[in-house]
């Protein structure tokens, strides 16, 4: 087994894990990020709604409350210094009765609280004004909210983290932890990660590596979210994200917008004891079109183009009540460990200022060298179909491939999907490259270019058919031949 020496270990490269390698990449720190899958949003950060909250949703005083505003604030800057696509479009929670113009009031009144700028009510001529077509007499309008590209945003962050200097170790799930004299002994695929710091950022599986530092007794239960993606022919008549009256425990059905223009309709919100796949039953999809209708019945059942589902880790209390965020670093039963338990939403929105937080208790405990080096800009890969037609041009006359269209939906390159294929973390997934270029996420979901990618990856890494995988080890493209072909 080979040994590998870290200042820090982070366990996890969702969107949270890959915040916080970011911002600790700021300092002289020798940084790896162990994530057990063969790309860094397989889970929760890429099985989300994408949405910027604004802050008002969360108890006042809350962990919750307070990183989400500061996120929020944040996410021009980050959008623009690591280039993933943002839209500050604002957002809409509509109602109907009288109790929930009360319930809106109290959120309003919770938000402003909160440090959440820009909330206001708004009357049914004002509500039609800004989402034409929408079902309801008035609505909680909260103008700093926003949509945002959610594998764009984790992708960005983790290559800006390696940019920077962190490793990213893939396929590598943490199986042990133990603690010897002053370092954390961690198992993970044929490596021992010998480290002084550590940080669980195992979203889903926080409570299991909690129970491995011997941080015991956090009760999880979790959220199991399916959803409906529509059609981009919609999203041009749907400004903004549209909400219903929140309960304390449950945000409703809603119908919402990716920054790509698709519109997507969930949730359903199912609890259940223990993650245990993203499938999507026929039921919950009769469930979210009728609710859906009642809100925005502007979708036909032909808009459907994938179903899709998410579920987020709750912390709860003996009682079943739901807790705050859990940030801590507990000196006296495991020192120098960061435990993160609970990371539902807004952990997105808020995931820059979890990093920054989790920083700032690292350097209660130690103070860290500034790293002279760190450059906090990442260039993504450019858009072909988002150029004017003379810097298309100009790229097709330095490099033919940008002549080529591979995925027809989404008009991308073959410059773009060779570009995606050598990726900074080295994923070598058919995903990854979904992820990366938006081809697949089209019309046809990948039926014309799907192919043509896997070829690609076979050529660019001389694999053979069988040696490619969609997403996930046991997930082969192809198992064998149907028959040979004589040469
Ligand atoms: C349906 C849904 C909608 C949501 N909508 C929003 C929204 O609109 N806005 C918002 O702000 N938030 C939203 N959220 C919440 C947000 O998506 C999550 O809080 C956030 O993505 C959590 O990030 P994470 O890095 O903690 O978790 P993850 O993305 O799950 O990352 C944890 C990583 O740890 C890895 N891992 C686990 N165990 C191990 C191990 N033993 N060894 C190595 N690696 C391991 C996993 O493979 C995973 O990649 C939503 C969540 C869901 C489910």
């Amino acid at each position: 087994m080979r040994t590998v020496k870290t200042d820090v270990l982070i366990i996890g490269g969702g969107v949270v894990g890959s915040a916080i390698a970011r911002e600790l990449s700021r300092y002289r720190l020798d940084i790896a990020v162990l994530e057990k899958n063969m790309d860094i949003c397989y889970e929760t950060s890429g099985r989300n709604t994408g949405v910027c909250h604004g802050g008002f949703a969360y108890d006042v005083g809350s962990l919750k409350a307070k990183l989400c505003v500061e996120g929020n604030r944040m996410m021009d800057t980050l959008s623009d210094e690591l280039d993933f696509p943002f839209r500050r479009c604002g957002k809409v929670l509509v109602g109907s009765t009288p109790e929930e113009y009360e319930r809106l009031l109290e959120v309003i009144r919770q938000g402003e609280a909160n440090g959440a700028a820009g909330l206001r009510m708004l009357d049914e001529g004002e509500l039609q004004e800004k989402v034409p077509g929408v079902v309801g007499k008035f609505a909680m309008f909260s103008e700093n909210s926003g949509i945002l590209d959610p594998f764009g945003m984790t992708i960005a962050l983790a290559e800006n983290a390696v940019a920077n200097g962190v490793r990213y170790y893939l396929e590598h799930e943490v199986t042990q932890i133990r603690r010897e004299g002053d370092s954390y002994l961690v198992t993970a695929g044929n490596e021992l990660f010998v480290t002084r710091w550590i940080v669980n950022s195992a979203g889903l599986n926080c409570g299991k590596i909690s129970d491995m530092l011997g941080l015991t007794g956090y009760r999880l239960i979790y959220s199991k979210d399916d959803y409906i993606l529509l059609d981009q022919r919609l999203g041009k008549n749907l400004p903004m994200p549209i909400y219903t009256v929140p309960s304390n425990t449950y945000m409703g059905i809603h119908v919402t917008l990716t920054t790509e223009g698709n519109v997507l309709l969930g949730p359903t919100a199912e609890d259940i004891d223990h993650p245990s796949g993203y499938g999507v039953e026929q039921k919950n999809l009769d469930y979210l079109y009728e609710e859906g209708q009642k809100l925005w019945p502007h979708f036909t059942k032909g808009d459907y183009i994938r179903t899709y589902c998410g579920i987020l880790p709750k912390w709860v209390d003996d009682d079943g009540k739901i807790q705050d965020f859990k940030i801590e670093i507990r000196d006296d039963a495991a020192p120098h460990a960061v435990n993160l338990v609970g990371m539902e939403s807004p952990a997105l929105t808020a995931s820059v200022a979890i990093a920054r937080y989790v920083t700032a208790m690292m350097q209660e405990r130690e103070t860290f060298e500034d790293n002279p080096h760190f450059h906090p800009v990442r260039k993504g890969i450019a858009r072909f179909s988002e150029m004017a037609p003379e810097e298309q041009q100009r790229r097709i006359a330095e490099n033919p491939d940008y002549g080529e269209l591979v995925c027809r939906c989404q008009k991308v390159t073959r410059a773009e999907i060779l570009e995606a294929i050598h990726n900074p973390l080295g994923v070598k997934t058919v995903t990854g490259v979904k992820y990366r270029t938006r081809s697949m996420m089209g019309r046809c979901q990948g039926g014309y270019c799907q192919m043509r990618i896997t070829q690609m990856l076979e050529e660019e890494f001389s694999l053979a058919e069988t040696q490619v995988r969609y997403a996930r080890p046991d997930s082969q493209m192809f198992y064998g031949k149907v028959r040979e072909v004589e040469k």
